[in-house]
């Protein structure tokens, strides 16, 4: 018999009723350490008082009032958002795959305002994730995401990740965007290097087309910048934020360039919740925490501490672990041995991480994470290794 809840997800038998910090706590009283972070959403950790303060004292105002009104946390945070980063106007959503159906609409409506109704078709990569909705199976393509879905939105080509040579030749006169992650999440934690991202920017000048980021899982301090493509020196047209931007409170956003955007005129779309006073409340504080040079100068400090435990311990395991990949604090372990037998003996030391592809586990703890907490995770991380050999 089914059960009551759609069995969509494969889930480790842990039921948590309280979180403090980077720690979760089952009823019982056992503690795990959260090197997931709710797959990197839990920025500032749980229960956060910050966080906490800004949803409760909205909660006693107001939830919600619809796009219908003025919502003046809305403005606040999109202010915040256009004033620290290339972007000129803000669209909340309540999801990254919502994000990823408004990239797409936004760029496909550029094109037609401009008289190009032809320009539909995006330039995606393998190994890409940009969430469940229609448009974002499409847009990653692959076939565990797509099988059984069809017939899948038009208008995605898929290349190789990383192949540079590839994507001049695919850009044709019905090309709209190319989509990337500048660090894929799901695909494995694997880095776009600087010069592909810079070498991107440059291919959309030359043939004037859009690029889109999709920044869901490596903005918001994620890397160690406010936004992951600010180490490359370049700037999206359009780009997609949720995850770590609500801090756990169900938020995302599209940040766009007025160009970009100028074909999303009212009435083009919405949203009943998108940027509801609660969400923008908590998104607020994010922000106000987050942005700030001392939090990120400190993210990219225990970046270094982590990367450096991680280079250890994988020396002191070659049996186990293969290599280390990542910035910032969005850490993947390639693993030799199965990635989700290490995850279970991390399990067994009461460490949490998260699964990805290429038998990689990740490593996203939340970006206030103590040097004790990195320590502790890397100690524990040693233990499951030590039980994993043979
Ligand atoms: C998680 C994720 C999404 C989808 O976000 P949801 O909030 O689950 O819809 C899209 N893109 C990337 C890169 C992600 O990591």
């Amino acid at each position: 018999m089914i059960s009551s809840v759609l069995p969509t997800y494969n889930r480790a038998p842990f039921s948590f009723v309280k979180g403090e910090g980077s720690w979760l706590i089952e009823a019982d009283g056992r503690r795990f350490l959260d090197f997931g972070a709710g797959i990197a959403v839990n920025a500032l950790g749980h229960a956060n008082p910050a966080l906490t303060k800004a949803l409760t004292e909205q909660a006693g105002m107001l939830w919600h009032t619809s796009n219908l009104y003025q919502i003046p946390q809305q403005q606040v945070l999109a202010d915040k958002l256009v004033d620290a980063t290339f972007a000129d106007t803000v669209f909340f959503t309540n999801s990254g795959t919502e994000a990823c159906e408004l990239a797409v609409k936004m760029a496909r409506k550029y094109w037609y305002e401009k008289g190009d109704p032809a320009r539909t078709e995006i330039i995606t990569f393998s190994g890409s994730f940009h969430g469940r909705s229609a448009a974002g199976i499409a847009a990653a393509g692959s076939e565990k995401m797509t099988k059984g879905f069809g017939p899948l939105l038009p208008g995605f080509i898929h290349l190789p990740f990383g192949d540079h040579e590839a994507i001049a030749p695919a850009i044709h006169h019905d090309t709209a965007a190319i989509l990337i992650e500048p660090v894929q999440g799901e695909g494995g934690i694997v880095p776009l290097p600087d010069q592909c991202l810079k070498g991107l920017r440059d291919l959309c000048d030359e043939h004037g087309i859009l690029l889109i980021l999709d920044e869901v899982q490596c903005g918001v301090g994620r890397t160690g910048k406010l936004f992951a493509h600010e180490w490359a020196g370049i700037e999206p047209d359009i780009m997609m934020v949720a995850k770590g931007i609500g801090g756990g409170f169900p938020l995302g956003c599209v940040l766009a360039t007025e160009e970009a955007a100028s074909g999303m005129t009212a009435g083009t779309h919405g949203s009943t919740y998108g940027g509801n006073p609660l969400g923008c409340a908590v998104g607020n504080a994010v922000m106000d925490v987050i942005n700030t040079p001392a939090f990120l100068a400190d993210v990219n400090r225990k970046a270094g501490l982590l990367r450096q435990k991680l280079e250890g311990l994988i020396a002191a395991h070659p049996d186990v672990f293969d290599s280390v990949r990542g910035q910032g604090l969005m850490m993947g372990i390639k693993c030799k041995a199965a990635n989700s037998d290490v995850m279970q003996a991390g399990y067994d030391q009461h460490l949490l991480t998260v699964p990805a592809a290429d038998n990689t586990i990740r490593l996203l703890p939340p970006l206030n994470i103590t040097d004790e907490e990195i320590a502790d995770a890397v100690d524990r991380l040693d233990k499951a290794a030590a039980s994993l050999a043979v």
